[in-house]
């Protein structure tokens, strides 16, 4: 029997309609409205998309959105202070840097700067060690958005098998610490466990596997195990197709879960990142 889709559409919808409740319902309790401010500094077209996304779902939710971008010439000195004026203005409760960032800024450091109470990507120092301790109430989106739709198979993740391909800061480390907190048995594969052929074994083994990668077809559908639950992070254009990190056909057969690209992840972590600006505003006035 092929796969049952995991598509993030249809967990996105239901996020939603509980989110627009909440905010509705924060801000008649505090008088106070909930604030997203996008800082990006040089036009750039991925950047672009992402953010008409982010304001058209910040205002259907009932938030408010200001968005400020800055010529390439702009020094890095005058981001930090940007940064620095958005963490001291009491009007703005969530900050989100636009990456990429020009070349000659240093993105982490600029990072670093953001105030953690206002961090709405949970990727200050700050925020991804709360992951490690297991207290965390904000993460990095894609890694939220995985960690909903594994929720939403409703999979008890107590001792399985569970394998991520892709150590990046935003997606595969805090993933495993994610899944380290389910108790999920976790493997880490990154660039050296391909280097030396390893990537295979490791793979065959998951009764859940996470990719994220950004090399389509890296992770062959003939590795799948039999009823995983595959979820492919990986967006990769080729020609006027977008395709995932995993041969999607093949995996189709053997797995129980799979998650279409796109259609998986990608529409869920918008809204992740709107529930984030939630509980930033929470922990400041609740
Ligand atoms: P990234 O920072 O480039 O990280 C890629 C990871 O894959 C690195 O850990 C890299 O290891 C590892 N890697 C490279 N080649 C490998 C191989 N052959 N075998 C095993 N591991 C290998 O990328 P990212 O930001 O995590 O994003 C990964 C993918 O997810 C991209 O396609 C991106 O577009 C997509 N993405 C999607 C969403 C969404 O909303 N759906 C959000 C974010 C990202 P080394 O660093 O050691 O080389």
């Amino acid at each position: 029997m092929p796969a049952q889709l995991l598509e993030g559409k249809v967990i996105a919808e239901k996020l939603k309609l509980a989110i627009k409740a909440e905010v509705e319902s924060l801000k008649a309790k505090t008088g106070r409205a909930l604030k997203l401010a996008a800082l990006q500094i040089d036009e750039n077209a991925s950047s672009a998309i992402y953010v008409k996304a982010q304001k058209r779902a910040a205002l259907d939710l009932g938030l408010e959105y200001e968005f400020v971008e800055m010529p390439i010439e702009t020094s890095r000195a005058e981001a930090e202070e940007l940064i620095k004026n958005m963490n001291n203005d009491a009007r703005i409760t969530a900050i989100i840097l636009q990456l990429p960032v020009p070349r000659y800024m240093d993105a982490r450091k600029l990072t670093n700067l953001i105030s953690p109470a206002k961090d709405a990507e949970g990727v200050t120092p700050e925020n991804l060690g709360h992951i490690l301790l297991g207290d965390y109430k904000i993460a990095p989106c894609t890694a939220m958005a995985v960690g909903e739709l594994l929720e939403s198979t409703k999979v008890d993740l107590y001792g399985k098998e569970a394998v991520i391909v892709g150590h990046s800061a935003i997606v595969g480390k805090p993933l495993s610490l994610i899944l380290l907190n389910e108790f999920a048995t976790t493997t880490v594969c990154h660039i050296a466990t391909a280097e030396r052929d390893a990537l295979q074994d490791h793979v065959k083994r998951a009764e859940i596997l996470i990719v994220a990668v950004g090399k389509p077809g890296v992770v062959k559908g003939e590795w799948i195990r039999d009823g995983a639950i595959v979820i492919d992070v990986g967006i990769n254009r080729v020609g006027d197709k977008i395709l995932g990190d995993v041969e999607f056909e093949t995996a189709l057969k053997k797995a129980s879960y799979i998650t279409p690209v796109p259609g998986g992840v990608g529409p869920l972590t918008t809204t992740i990142l709107m529930r984030n600006v939630v509980e930033l505003f929470k922990a400041q006035f609740i």
